[in-house]
């Protein structure tokens, strides 16, 4: 019988790299239960019920395009302090706390960034995640969102390490409007022929995200579903979110998913389907004629923190809850203190325990209180989109 245990919550610590600090460490960090030795049987849920059953990975921090509602060049620029190589997780680090993330529930695995494919050896990650097994005895599903800037080359690779999807991010179907959206000299075509070479490859159905910002890329709304109608890709359009302090974000640049539907089943009617499974963040519609499904992430109208049972680890190593968290508990600091997977595991599901953020559900709350529009919020590139 599956039982779920409620979290008690466990104080956070700032780990200082000495062997001293270990033994206090780790007594801060009592074992209140031991999940890491327990056996099948026990998930986590958060101070609102939420199971804890996603896992994001960012694996860097940097990308090859300067999306502007993502890593404006203004802000990410020479200047900027990106992770060093030391500070990122490595590999091996990864895996580890993987396998103790699925102990506590986790069925599913995103690679994640800044852009992925960037990360040397990505393949290799891939391949270790890939052959984890979930409580269930199912494999883990690892899957990877990508610009595809590089998918060409890597898509063949990236299936035969073990990738099961692939999520593809194009902003519009013209060279001028994916200029002004990502800020860089990159071709539609490149982005386009990695898809294809994903399509090719088998890591299908491969998914497309557009993110929707009023007065730059709602025209080509239409375009795009009109492009990958009949293709197999399911072209999932996304509102554009507050996320981080860097991209200026105003309500009044957000096209509500509702309008977006409301283009496109003008044009190509559409009619609703059930999720694939519960929390899915897309709303599903399959166009009448049959020829495909499209999808809308309405993150900021119709928020769905009820139903968030993701977890992200950020590139180097810290465990956060929300995307729009300000803070998370450091994991990369005791894994390297040479902590047990015991307390490892006690950390994760204690700060997972405590969890009760539903940030987009109070966003308007939040961003118009007095005072609380300078709250510091953790960059996407880094914690992981
Ligand atoms: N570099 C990869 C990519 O481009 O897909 C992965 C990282 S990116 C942060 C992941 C996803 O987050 C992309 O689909 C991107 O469009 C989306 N994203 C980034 N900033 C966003 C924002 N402010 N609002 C909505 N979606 C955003």
């Amino acid at each position: 019988m599956t039982e779920i245990f409620r979290i008690i919550p466990i104080p956070s610590a700032v780990v200082q790299e000495s062997s001293a600090a270990q033994a206090s460490v780790a007594q801060e960090w009592e074992v209140v239960q031991d999940y890491a030795g327990q056996g099948c049987g026990q998930f986590v849920v958060d101070a609102l019920q939420r199971p804890l059953r996603d896992l994001r990975i960012s694996v860097t921090d940097r990308c090859n395009l300067r999306c502007t509602y993502c890593m404006p060049r203004e802000a990410f620029d020479k200047e900027h302090a990106f992770l060093q190589r030391a500070d990122l997780l490595s590999f091996e680090e990864i895996e580890r706390l993987a396998k103790l993330f699925i102990q506590l529930g986790v069925q599913k695995i995103r690679l994640t960034g800044g852009e992925p494919l960037l990360r040397r050896g990505i393949e290799r990650i891939i391949e270790s995640l890939a052959k984890l097994n979930t409580r269930e005895g199912k494999p883990v599903e690892v899957a990877l969102t990508t610009n595809a800037v590089l998918l060409s080359q890597k898509a063949q690779s990236l299936k035969d390490a073990g990738l099961a999807r692939i999520t593809a991010s194009l902003d519009g179907l013209s060279d001028e409007t994916f200029r002004r959206m990502s800020d860089s000299d990159v071709s539609v075509k490149t982005v386009l022929d990695g898809i294809a070479a994903a399509q090719r490859v088998g890591l299908a159905p491969v998914k497309v995200n557009m993110v929707v910002k009023r007065g730059v890329n709602d025209h080509e709304i239409i375009p795009m579903a009109g492009h990958f109608r009949n293709s197999g890709v399911v072209l999932r359009f996304i509102e554009f979110m507050d996320v981080g302090c860097t991209n200026g974000w105003r309500m009044d640049d957000v096209v509500p998913a509702r309008e977006i539907l409301e283009q496109i089943n003008s044009y190509y009617p559409v009619r609703q389907v059930d999720p694939n499974y519960t929390g899915e963040v897309a709303e599903r519609w399959h166009y009448a004629d049959g020829s495909g499904e499209v999808g809308v992430i309405a993150s900021v109208t119709q928020a769905f923190c009820h139903e968030c049972t993701r977890a992200r680890l950020s590139t180097d190593g810290k465990l956060y809850t929300c995307l729009f968290a300000s803070g998370g508990t450091d994991l990369r600091g005791p894994v390297r203190l040479g902590m047990t997977d015991q307390v490892l595991t006690n950390l994760i599901a204690g700060h997972w325990g405590r969890r009760n953020d539903r940030y987009s559900q109070l966003r308007h709350a939040v961003t118009e209180a007095p005072g609380e529009k300078s709250r510091e919020k953790i960059e996407m590139s880094y914690i992981g989109g």
